[in-house]
C-alpha cells in the first residue's frame, strides 16, 4: 500500500465529512497509516503533529499504551450488550466516576453515541421534563455564534451560518441571545442583561438555554468570561428555564479545569459530554442531569412519563472501558495540574504572534490558543493556505476561516509545541 493507491481507492468510494469533494482534485487527501503520541504518519513515512487532536477528541495521544491495554482487556470480556434491561460493569463504574467528578448535583447519566445525539437527548429531556410538569415550553434559546452539532435538532440551536443556512426551512424554532462579545467581565454583564430581557418577555415558552461554556469551538474559538455563566444560572433559576451546558468540546480539561462550568462554580440542569470522554478512541456521549429532573419522569408506567429515547450502541462497553482508562490517566498523572505548565508555555509563545502585521488579536483559555488574522476576504480561503503550509512542514493545523488555533493532545512536549506554533507563525508570516 502507498499514499497514492489508497487516495485513489478512497475517492472512488468515499464521501468525506465537511468537505467539498471537488477540492480533492487539487488538494491532496492524506492517507494515514499509523499514529503514535501526537504524530500521525502516512505510508511514505511523513509525519504530522496533530495540533487539533483529530477534531478535538484526542487527549493523551494516539495509540496510547494504557488506553490500548484497557480496551484490549475489555474486548475479550464483553464488547457490547443492550443497555435497556441490562447493565455492565464499565458503564456503572464510569457513571459513578462522572457523578463524582462533575459539578455537584448532577446525579444521573444518560448515554448516547456522539455529541449531536447527546444534544438531542438534552433538548428532548428538557422539553419533556416541563411537559411532565404540565407546561408546554417549545422554544430553545442559544447564543449567537454557537455550535451544537449537525443533526436537525442540534443544528436548530446552532448559529454558524455555514452549517445552518441551507437547512433553515427544516429546523426547529429557536431564539438566539448575544454571546458576550469578548472576554471582559463587562461584556458578560451586557450579554446577561439581554438574556434576562428575553426571559422576562417569553419565559413561559422557553424550555432551556443551551450554551458552550467559556469557548465557542466551531464558532472560531470565541471566548468569554465565566461570570456570564453565573448570571445565566441565576436567570434560569428565576424564570424556570433549564440550563444545558454543552461541554462536548470544552470538557475534560480543555479550559484548564476538568469541566468548564467549574470556572463559574455552577451546576447546569444538563451537562453534555462527548469528544474527550473516551480519550479520542471511540464514539460515546453522555448527558448528566439532576435527581430533580430525573424524578419528573419516575412514576408508574401507565402515567406515560418515561423518557423513551434510545440508541443501539448506548453505553457501549468498549467505549466505556476507554472512558474509564481516560479517567484513570487524569487521576494517576495529575493531568489538570500538569497542563497548567503546558498552557503557560503555549501562552508565552502565543504572545509572539502579535509581532506579525496580519494578526489582529490572540486569545487563550487553558489548553486552547487562537490567533485572529485580519483583513482577508473569505473567498481567499486564507485558512487553507495555512493548512497547506502546515502539512508541508509536518503539522496538522485546521484553521476555522481566518482563525488559526492550537488544541493539541495533553501529552505534547515543549519541543513539539515549538514546532507546532513556529510552523503556524511562519505560515502566517508568509501569507
Ligand atoms: C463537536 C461538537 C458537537 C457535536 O458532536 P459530534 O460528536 O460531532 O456530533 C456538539 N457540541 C459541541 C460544542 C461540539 O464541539
Amino acid at each position: 500500500m502507498n499514499n497514492l493507491e489508497l487516495k485513489n481507492r478512497d475517492l472512488d468510494v468515499l464521501w468525506h465529512p465537511c468537505t467539498q469533494m471537488k477540492d480533492h482534485e487539487t488538494l491532496p487527501l492524506i492517507p494515514i497509516k499509523k499514529a503514535h503520541g501526537v504524530y500521525l504518519e502516512d505510508f511514505e513515512g511523513n509525519s504530522y503533529i496533530d495540533a487539533i487532536s483529530s477534531w478535538w477528541v484526542n487527549l493523551f495521544g494516539h495509540t496510547n499504551r494504557y488506553i490500548n491495554d484497557k480496551i484490549k482487556e475489555q474486548l475479550d470480556t464483553l464488547e457490547h450488550v443492550i443497555l435497556a434491561g441490562f447493565t455492565h460493569e464499565q458503564v456503572v463504574k464510569l457513571s459513578e466516576r462522572l457523578v463524582k467528578l462533575t459539578p455537584n448535583g448532577l446525579e444521573k447519566c444518560f448515554y448516547s453515541d456522539n455529541g449531536s445525539s447527546a444534544v438531542e437527548v438534552a433538548l428532548k429531556m428538557s422539553y419533556h421534563a416541563h411537559k411532565n410538569d404540565g407546561k408546554n415550553k417549545t422554544i430553545f434559546v442559544s447564543l449567537t455564534n454557537s455550535y451544537h452539532g449537525e443533526t436537525i435538532g442540534a443544528l436548530s440551536v446552532g448559529d454558524v451560518e455555514l452549517y445552518k443556512d441551507t437547512y433553515a426551512p427544516l429546523l426547529l424554532k429557536t431564539l438566539q441571545t448575544a454571546v458576550p462579545k469578548d472576554m471582559s467581565i463587562e461584556a458578560a454583564h451586557v450579554a446577561a442583561i439581554e438574556f434576562e430581557a428575553l426571559c422576562k418577555q417569553r419565559a413561559d415558552e422557553i424550555s432551556a438555554i443551551i450554551l458552550e461554556p467559556l469557548i465557542q469551538g466551531a464558532g472560531s474559538m470565541h471566548m468569554y468570561h465565566p461570570e456570564f455563566l453565573v448570571h445565566v444560572r441565576k436567570i434560569c433559576d428565576k424564570y424556570d428555564v433549564h440550563l444545558i451546558a454543552d461541554e462536548v468540546m470544552v470538557g475534560f480539561g480543555r479550559t484548564g479545569e476538568l469541566f468548564a462550568c467549574s470556572h463559574a462554580n455552577i451546576t447546569p440542569d444538563f451537562l453534555v459530554l462527548s469528544k474527550g470522554l473516551t480519550g479520542g478512541y471511540l464514539p460515546l456521549s453522555v448527558v448528566l442531569t439532576t435527581n430533580d429532573i430525573y424524578a419528573k419522569f419516575y412514576c408508574d408506567y401507565s402515567e406515560h412519563k418515561a423518557f423513551l429515547h434510545s440508541h443501539s450502541y448506548t453505553g457501549n462497553a468498549l467505549a466505556c472501558a476507554a472512558a474509564n482508562a481516560t479517567l484513570d490517566i487524569f487521576e494517576k498523572d495529575d493531568v489538570i495540574n500538569r497542563n497548567k505548565t503546558l498552557s503557560k508555555y503555549m501562552g508565552a509563545k502565543l504572545q509572539k504572534f502579535l509581532e506579525l502585521e496580519n494578526v489582529a488579536s490572540i486569545r487563550q483559555t487553558g489548553m486552547i490558543c487562537a490567533v485572529d488574522l485580519k483583513g482577508y476576504a473569505p473567498e481567499l480561503r486564507i485558512g487553507l493556505s495555512v493548512y497547506q503550509h502546515g502539512l508541508k512542514n509536518g503539522v496538522l493545523l485546521r484553521p476555522l476561516g481566518h482563525v488559526i488555533y492550537f488544541m493539541p493532545p495533553y501529552i505534547i512536549t515543549n519541543d513539539e509545541i515549538d514546532k507546532m506554533m513556529d510552523t503556524a507563525y511562519e505560515a502566517i508570516r508568509l501569507l
